[in-house]
């Protein structure tokens, strides 16, 4: 691409963004975002543009040549329930509402890459943008497969990549095998018989039984898992019916797990029934306990994430590709794509001066945008050759 069209495509991509970032939508709220996706898309030229896909999913298909294979990119388009503390001029304009992990620019970054793709082509077969809802439910993915992407809009691999924070702007991070984590939900509830603060022997209360709870849920994961699995047990809430000089008769005790294999995951139930079975018992209440599984975890296919790290030393400079990235211990609902088909997901740097993802300070940065926007156009380019 000429130097002139770089920055035009820059210019662009940076307006999307910041017009998406004043105006965040909740997942399979994103009326006005995917109405935007859509419109752009056309304006582009893509073949086909189809809305609705699983709500407010968007799919546009573009095909070059004669090549039969398809290549599916995808990017996530909600945003979160935080209010956003900005001093900039795109401040989120939907109070409680702000796209603090980025969907925005992963959404300005893709609409880039189609229009690049729909003016330069350079790839011999069909590519579908997936642009997806309700990616921080853990839904959207679901959504979209159960509405038939699969079948309607068929692909062989699928490529997506997030901002990271920390990481320079520039540099790229991925890695083969597991990337991110699958993450389960937990309550569990103890019940036993309230009353006076000041006669516990004349119930059975719970607060006790359920601070022994808290500290023997630390033991699934130091005593009773491999060290050799990495695994997460945190507990987030402790909510008792209990007042100042009652004591609860009722408890709940909430979390959440992390773990990277479903043999893992359906060890860590299994220890935390018995747990808290046993510790309730103890403590001569009862327990029962709610084990819910939301995200499963994304495993990256060896092949395609070669062709990611390939691709992505076309755009990235020497020494800013990562092929051996960490593992993180947080959940994408990306990993729902690879259920069905092999694919790749990526880190792209977000700057070292970057606030957290999900802070109410973190804002993208648009000088990522066109790293993101050629990696998408140089996966699609290597995955697709023309003869
Ligand atoms: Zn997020
Ligand atoms: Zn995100």
């Amino acid at each position: 691409m000429a130097a002139l069209d770089q920055k035009t495509l820059i210019a662009e991509m940076t307006a999307w963004r910041r017009d998406l970032h004043a105006h965040p939508e909740f997942g399979f709220e994103e009326k006005r975002t995917s109405a935007f996706v859509a419109r752009k898309l056309r304006e582009f030229g893509i073949d086909e543009v189809v809305e609705g896909i699983g709500g407010t999913g968007v799919v546009g298909t573009l095909r070059r040549g004669t090549g039969n294979r398809a290549i599916a990119l995808r990017a996530d388009m909600d945003a979160l329930r935080i209010t956003e503390q900005a001093s900039h001029g795109h401040a989120s304009q939907n109070p409680g509402v702000m796209h603090a992990c980025g969907h925005d620019g992963h959404t300005a970054m893709l609409l880039g890459a189609a229009k690049l793709l729909a003016g330069d082509g350079g790839f011999d077969g069909t590519v579908r943008f997936v642009f997806q809802p309700a990616e921080e439910w853990g839904k959207g993915a679901l959504a979209m497969l159960d509405d038939g992407l699969m079948s309607r809009f068929p692909f062989d691999e699928i490529f997506g990549l997030h901002n990271m924070p920390g990481l320079p702007v520039g540099h790229f991070e991925t890695r083969p095998g597991p990337i991110m984590s699958a993450e389960d939900n937990f309550e569990i509830v103890l019940r036993g018989l309230g009353g006076h603060a000041a006669r516990p022997h004349g119930g059975r209360e719970v607060l006790v039984a359920a601070c022994a709870l808290v500290a023997n849920l630390q033991t699934i994961v130091s005593r009773r898992l491999s060290p050799a699995d990495i695994s997460v047990v945190s507990v987030t809430e402790l909510i008792t019916d209990g007042t100042r000089n009652a004591l609860p008769g009722f408890a709940r005790v909430l979390g959440d797990a992390r773990s990277f294999r479903p043999e893992v995951s359906a060890e860590i139930e299994r220890q935390m029934r018995i747990i808290a079975e046993g510790t309730a018992l103890t403590y001569n209440c009862s327990a029962e306990v709610a084990y819910t599984r939301e995200f499963v975890p994304l495993i990256n296919d060896a092949d395609a994430t070669e062709a990611a790290i390939a691709a992505a030393r076309t755009v990235f400079e020497t020494g800013a590709v990562n092929g051996h990235g960490e593992i993180v211990t947080a959940s994408e609902d990306f990993a729902r794509f690879l259920d069905h088909v092999p694919g790749c997901f990526v880190c792209i740097g977000n700057g070292e001066g970057s606030a957290p993802l999900h802070n109410p300070s973190f804002d993208f940065n648009d000088d990522a945008l066109i790293h993101g926007a050629r990696f998408h156009a140089a996966i699609v380019r290597q995955r697709l050759p023309q003869a």
